[in-house]
């Protein structure tokens, strides 16, 4: 038998499930990854984004090599490339993980056509989460899906397997990820490099979890979600490592299951893509002021919270979870502009950019996704004094700022800096009415 194993969001040989069925069978294995041109179009982020990419195919390669195979490389759309190997390669399958996410969905949809109009076997396999969304019955909130899901993952083969011992692939003229990646606009990302996961794996203290994970001023959380959003390690890996130190119901599991909960919203509710999950809060007054919203991207809203958020996400390719809460509650709440703006904003500068935990969490920070809680609005001062007491977040992504007494800068006394585009009292009193009516 010839086979594809087509790469996606799994860019490891360990504890890859569609890779370790087919690496079990009597196969010639062509291991391939494409870089879709429609979904980096579409992503239009910095080019270190493309670069980190590129550097976690690069160890994937590595890794193939050492098996005494390669990884071929296209740039294209899916389907196109897929109907071209068909044709030259005589393939008898094509073996590959699960999307669950809108757009990957899409994508595979058609590539399982394609097969099933070519007479190839197509098969794709759950791998990217825990418990397959479509095993726990719909939940709208988060607490009574976290109860099933748990008792489901009970039920959950989560054994870590190991990698592949050899493959067999064929020498084919096919291109290789160093002639493929000369066609994309990309440089090295210094802050994120793919071997960290394993390193932060068995380094992080996932006991101090619960005490660290609000602070800002702390490198307290674990910051697996690049690793987890690339599959650079599986997310069984992530598990295992939790429990040696953890129960089930740690706050670390806890968080592993918001993320399953987006899917499961994402599975069961699939229009939330786009459109509000509550239905009262669909067609709610944004009032989207291009001026506000620019003055957030380029970090000058007098806020120095909400600046040294948009710094670090524009710097590093991520932000802090409380620091991504504060965001999103400012732009939603405090200037009115509506989720999916704020949605595309993270969109375009996240390393670990994630379409349905993203809307999912933008929504829900907006008090219009799945959440029973009729208005959630936080002010920035205050989760700046109470999460970032010294201001050392602060004073270490918004550098002009770094020699001001704290006091002054939890107050906003602060003359040369930004005057704030908002007053929050006056805005929250508005969001209320335009919220609650
Ligand atoms: C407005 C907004 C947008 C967000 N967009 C994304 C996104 O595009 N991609 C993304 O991975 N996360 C997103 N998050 C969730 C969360 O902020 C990040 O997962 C987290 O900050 C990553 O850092 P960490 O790995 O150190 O997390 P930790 O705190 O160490 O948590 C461990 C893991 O649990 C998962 N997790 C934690 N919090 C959440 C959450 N609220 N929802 C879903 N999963 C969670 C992640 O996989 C994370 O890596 C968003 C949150 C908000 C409020």
């Amino acid at each position: 038998m010839r086979a594809i194993f087509w790469f996606k969001r799994d860019l490891r040989l360990k504890d890859n499930h569609g890779l370790y069925e087919l690496s079990s069978l009597p196969a010639e294995i062509i291991p391939v990854f494409i870089f879709d041109k429609q979904l980096l179009n579409d992503l239009d982020g910095p080019a270190s984004r493309t670069g980190f990419l590129v550097s976690a195919l690069e160890r994937l390669d590595a890794g193939l090599r050492g098996k005494g195979s390669q990884l071929y490389c296209f740039y294209g759309q899916p389907e196109e490339i897929f109907a071209r190997l068909i044709a030259e390669l005589k393939l008898d399958a094509l073996y590959t993980n699960r999307s669950y996410s809108w757009t990957g969905d899409r994508v595979q949809k058609k590539v399982e056509a394609l097969c099933r109009k070519k007479g190839v076997e197509f098969r794709d396999f759950h791998d990217s989460l825990l418990v397959p969304p479509e095993k726990i019955e719909a939940r709208k909130v988060y607490s009574p899906f976290f109860r099933l899901w748990r008792s489901a993952l009970e039920r959950e083969d989560v054994s870590v397997k190991p990698e592949p011992e050899r493959l067999l692939t064929p020498r084919l003229k096919l291109p290789s990820l160093a002639e493929t990646s000369k066609l994309l606009a990309h440089e090295v990302n210094h802050h994120w490099r793919p071997d960290y996961a394993e390193r932060r794996l068995k380094q992080y203290n996932f006991r101090s979890y619960d005490e660290v994970r609000n602070k800002l001023d702390e490198d307290g959380t674990s910051r697996l979600s690049v690793a987890i959003r690339f599959g650079l390690v599986s997310i069984r890996e992530v598990l295992a490592a939790a429990r040696k130190q953890l129960k089930v119901e740690s706050q670390y599991v806890k968080e592993l299951a918001w993320r399953e909960f987006w899917y499961h919203v994402r599975h069961h509710f699939p229009w939330t893509e786009n459109l509000e999950f509550q239905e009262k809060r669909r067609g709610l007054r944004w009032l989207n002021r291009d001026e506000d919203i620019k003055a957030v991207e380029e970090a000058r809203t007098g806020y120095p919270i909400i600046d040294a958020a948009i710094n670090q996400l524009k710097q590093e390719g991520w932000m802090h979870n409380r620091a991504r809460l504060i965001v999103a509650s400012f732009l939603t709440k405090d200037l009115l502009v509506d989720w999916r703006i704020g949605e595309r904003l993270f969109k375009k500068y996240l390393l670990d950019y994630d379409e349905v935990v993203n809307a999912g969490n933008w929504q829900w920070s907006a008090s219009v996704g799945a959440d029973p809680r009729p208005l959630r609005m936080f002010n920035p001062q205050l989760q700046a004094q109470k999460y970032d007491p010294e201001c050392r977040y602060i004073k270490k992504y918004v550098p002009e700022l770094k020699k001001i007494d704290r006091r002054l800068i939890h107050s906003l006394e602060l003359p040369s800096y930004h005057q704030p585009i908002v007053d929050h009292r006056s805005a929250a009193i508005r969001a209320k009415r335009i919220y609650l009516g």
